[in-house]
């Protein structure tokens, strides 16, 4: 079994609520591996009561969490960096069994999440206040912050261990407590590293998590959006869901990141380097198959270079290896589910019908199970296609020609989605141009790989608001307040 795991323990299959323990109504649902749609594990399939009894932990351990010295909370949060550097390999393994990518990017998923973990266990101890010049005699003015108090955090299934991170290490090093629900799809990695957050000093109550399935993460997750003691809500995931959890925790108006879906353009200039967009293209697209929220789902290239830029890109896709992660040469794994695939394929058949051409890929791969779909090339597309308005999240990289650079631009803004954008040129002055004019939370500038720790990851319009990572990351889970002493 090359994908099992050295310690068993680091599946324990039950929520922790202040302790391991099974969903009250003793519930449970079956995880499925995607490359051969079958159940290899179950999990708790946990309901309101579960949900209120996180809180409640959560709620109780916050007054002590918050009072340990940040040097405290960051040397726990190092420790636990170093308990998920030290398994990468079997959290490599998991990511790939549950999630289904490939090995060697499942176990690069854990080197990136633990990149959040050790960023904030340093950022933990530099949440530096201000100290106010006051405009009178006699006064002293400071500005402090101040962890927000309990936060939920509910994540999806394309990075089941880099969107725990990225959450998590942020709230614990502001001396914030957690409550946490995990995609249906992808439960167990956030499972393993809350036993490691355990094991690295994190106390009990500190940290806790419920699983549940599709069918009731909306009776989980409203515990936590009615209930006044949930200050935050970090939600990474699609638009419509994200407003959703907007509208229903405006009763009691809580703090809000929202991490949603985006619509990213990748264009390419006739003065770009098209080698190295090729490049830029295989790595930004291809990544998880095509299942990020960064992925480009509309790529637009000058008339003048189009036909050559096809001819290179369908032959780079055209020798991509689509196969489990058990195979250690795949670099396409299956989608999550035969939803995923069902949509890839709608989107396809649209753009047919439509007038685009397939330059290579457009079938599903049933040889090798329910779950997969060859890496496609569609020229030919347009505004008006599924695949250009919807994110497909899979392997299919529409092709659409433009003449000018004004043209590309307001094509490129038009979606209500703005988190990623990506463009190739070797112009300064079009750099300049192009950058400022894009609507988007991140630009990719002769570059497909975008996130890093140290980078404020988040989108704009309908890609949601607030920012993961950077020195900005710390501030999404900490309020402010001034102080002001008179009589001096
Ligand atoms: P999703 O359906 O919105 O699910 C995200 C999370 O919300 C899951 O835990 C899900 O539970 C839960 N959920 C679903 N319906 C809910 C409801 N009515 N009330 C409360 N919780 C609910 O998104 P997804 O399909 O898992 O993820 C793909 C989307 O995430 C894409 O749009 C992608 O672009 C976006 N994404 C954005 C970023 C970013 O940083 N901007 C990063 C990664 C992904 P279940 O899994 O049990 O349904």
């Amino acid at each position: 079994m090359p994908l099992s795991i050295h310690r068993d323990d680091l599946l324990p299959g039950r929520n922790f609520i202040g302790r391991w323990c099974e969903a009250q109504q003793g519930r449970r649902f079956d995880v499925i591996d995607p490359a051969t749609d079958t159940v290899f594990a179950s999990v708790p399939d946990s309901g309101a009561d579960d949900a209120r009894a996180a809180l409640d932990a959560a709620h109780a351990a916050f007054p002590a969490w918050r009072a340990v010295p940040a040097k405290q909370r960051a040397q726990i949060l190092k420790r636990w960096n170093d308990l998920i550097m030290a398994h990468r390999e079997d959290l490599g393994r998991l990511i790939s069994r549950e999630q289904g990518k490939p090995l060697a990017e499942g176990r690069g998923e854990v080197v990136y999440a633990a990149s959040y973990v050790e960023w904030f266990a340093e950022e933990a101890t530099r949440a530096n206040g201000d100290v106010i010049p006051a405009p009178v005699t006699g006064r002293r003015m400071f500005a402090l912050k101040e962890p927000v108090g309990v936060v939920a955090a509910i994540t999806p299934w394309n990075f089941p261990a880099a969107m725990i991170a990225r959450k998590i290490a942020p709230a614990l090093a502001a001396g914030c407590t957690v409550v946490c629900k995990p995609a249906e799809d992808t439960p167990l990695t956030s499972l393993a590293l809350v036993k490691l957050a355990g094991e690295a000093g994190v106390p009990p109550g500190v940290l806790n998590i419920v699983t549940a399935s599709r069918e009731r993460a909306a009776e989980v997750v409203d515990v936590w959006l009615d209930d006044a003691r949930v200050r935050k809500i970090s939600f990474t995931g699609s638009t419509p869901v994200g407003k959703q959890l907007a509208r229903r925790s405006a009763d009691t108006l809580k703090k809000l990141s929202l991490e949603l879906g985006g619509n990213a353009p990748f264009i390419v200039f006739d003065d770009a380097d098209l080698d190295a967009a090729v490049d830029g293209l295989m790595v930004a697209k291809f990544r998880n198959g095509g299942q990020t929220c960064v992925s480009p789902n509309r790529v637009f290239v000058h008339t003048s270079v189009h036909d050559v830029f096809v001819d290179k890109l369908a032959a780079r896709v055209g020798a991509l290896k689509v196969g489990p992660a058990t195979e250690p040469e795949s670099q396409i794994g299956p989608m999550i589910n035969a939803r995923a695939v069902d949509k890839i394929e709608r989107h396809v058949i649209d753009a047919l019908e439509r007038g685009a051409r397939i330059a290579v890929g457009g079938t599903r791969l049933v040889s090798l199970g329910t779950n997969y779909y060859a890496p496609t090339v569609l020229a030919g597309t347009d505004a008006t296609m599924a695949c250009t308005c919807e994110e497909t999240f899979g392997p299919v990289v529409p092709v659409t020609r433009f003449d000018t650079e004004a043209e590309v631009v307001a094509a490129a803004n038009a979606t209500p989605f703005g988190l990623a954008a990506y463009f190739y040129s070797r112009d300064v002055k079009r750099i300049w141009r192009v950058a400022d004019a894009l609507e988007a939370g991140l630009v990719g500038i002769n570059e497909g790989a975008l996130a890093a720790e140290a980078a404020p990851f988040g989108g704009v319009k309908e890609s949601g608001y607030g920012r993961e990572g950077s020195v900005h990351g710390l501030d999404e889970y900490m309020q402010m307040k001034y102080l002001c002493q008179g009589q001096l």
